[in-house]
C-alpha cells in the first residue's frame, strides 16, 4: 500500500505518549469509524491480518494464540469443572476460541459493545473466531459490558474481560465499579481475569486494577505472558477470586486436568500456568504497593496444599 509520494504506509500505535511502535500495511482491508471507536484492519507480510482500534494494536493472526490462550486456560483449568463463563469484550473471537476448547463449558456468553468488530473478525481472519461463534454453546450479546454485568442474574464460574486499553468504550471495564458487579455475577469461588497492559509503560493501569480487585477479592494475583505485538515487555493479565487455593494448584492437578481436556494450545502449558505468576521484581512492587498490606503477605505466600483426591 503505497502512501503519498508511493511512500509505504506505516500504521502507527499513537497510544503511548513517548513513543509510537508502527507496522507497515502492504494493504488496508478496512477502515471506519464505527458507533464506538476508530478501526482499521489491514495485511502485512510478517504480521498477517492486524486489527488497531483507536490507535491500539488489538490483534495479529501471527501472535494473537499467545494472548487468547492465557487469557482463557489459565483461568478455566484452575477450575475443576468450568461450566459458564461471560466474555467481556472480545469481539475478535479468540478467547471465545478458547474457552469452548474446555469440554465442561455449557454456555459461553460473549458481550461486545461493537457488532462491526464480529462481523470484521468473520469477513477478514475467519480463522480466528468464526467456528466459536457458530457454536452451539455460544450467546452473543451486543452491549455495553459495564451495563451487562449491572443487569444480569446470571452467576458465572469465570468471567474474562477482554476489553481494549482503558480509553474510549473500553475506560469503563477498568474501574471498580465494573469489577464489584463482575463479583456479583459470579458463583462462590469463581475467577476473574481482565487484561491489564504493558507495566512496564503503563504502571498506573496495573496499579488501579489490582487495588480495586484488591478491595473487592481475597485473592489478587496478576500473571504474565509476552505478547510480540504488544510492544514493551511483559504483558499482564490480572487475576481476583475469593478462593485463593485456585492459585498455585499442583503442576500435576493442572496436566491432569489439561490432558483430559485434551487442551492443544501453541502457548499456554501446564508449567508455564504456575510459572506465569512468578513477577519480575518491578512489576511485584507495583502489585504490592497496590495491595493492602494485609493481602500482600497471605495472598503470594499461598503454599501449594496437597492434591486431595478431588482435585485429582
Ligand atoms: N486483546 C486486545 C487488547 O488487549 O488490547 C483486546 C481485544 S478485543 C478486540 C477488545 C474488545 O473490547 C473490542 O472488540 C471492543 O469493541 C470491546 N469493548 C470495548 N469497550 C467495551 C464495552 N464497554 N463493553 C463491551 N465490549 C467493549
Amino acid at each position: 500500500m503505497k502512501g503519498p509520494a508511493g511512500m509505504a504506509r506505516w500504521i502507527k500505535e499513537t497510544f503511548h505518549p513517548d513513543w509510537q511502535p508502527a507496522i507497515r500495511a502492504d494493504k488496508v482491508l478496512h477502515e471506519v469509524k464505527t458507533s464506538h471507536q476508530h478501526m482499521v484492519i489491514f495485511e502485512n507480510k510478517f504480521w498477517g491480518k492486524v486489527l488497531i482500534l483507536d490507535g491500539v494494536f488489538q490483534l495479529t493472526t501471527k501472535d494473537e494464540f499467545v494472548y487468547h490462550e492465557m487469557m482463557a486456560h489459565v483461568p478455566l483449568t484452575a477450575l475443576e469443572r468450568p461450566r459458564k463463563v461471560l466474555i467481556i469484550g472480545g469481539g475478535d473471537g479468540g478467547v471465545l476460541r478458547e474457552v469452548l476448547k474446555h469440554p465442561s463449558v455449557e454456555s459461553a456468553t460473549l458481550v461486545e459493545i461493537d457488532q462491526e468488530v464480529i462481523d470484521t473478525s468473520v469477513k477478514y481472519y475467519p480463522e480466528i473466531g468464526k467456528r466459536a461463534f457458530k457454536d452451539k454453546r455460544t450467546n452473543v450479546v451486543i452491549a455495553d459490558g459495564l451495563k451487562f454485568v449491572a443487569e444480569t442474574a446470571e452467576k458465572y464460574d469465570a468471567i474474562i474481560v477482554d476489553s481494549s486499553e482503558p480509553i474510549g468504550p473500553s475506560a469503563v471495564l477498568h474501574a471498580k465499579p465494573f469489577f464489584a458487579d463482575c463479583r456479583n455475577a459470579l458463583r462462590p469461588g469463581g475467577i476473574i481475569v481482565t487484561q491489564t497492559g504493558l507495566p512496564f509503560h503503563a504502571p498506573q493501569h496495573l496499579k488501579s486494577t489490582t487495588k480495586s480487585l484488591s478491595s473487592l477479592f481475597k485473592a489478587v494475583s496478576p500473571f504474565v505472558c509476552t505478547h510480540p505485538c504488544y510492544f514493551g515487555g511483559e504483558f499482564c493479565i490480572n487475576w481476583a477470586s475469593d478462593q485463593p487455593e485456585h492459585l498455585r494448584l499442583p503442576l500435576a492437578t493442572i496436566e491432569r486436568r489439561a490432558k483430559r481436556r485434551g487442551l492443544k494450545t501453541r502457548y499456554w502449558t501446564p508449567a508455564l500456568h504456575n510459572a506465569s505468576f512468578a513477577l519480575p521484581a518491578y512489576i511485584q512492587a507495583i502489585v504490592d504497593k497496590a495491595k493492602p498490606k494485609s493481602k500482600t503477605k497471605s495472598a503470594g505466600k499461598t503454599k501449594a496444599k496437597p492434591a486431595t483426591s478431588r482435585q485429582m
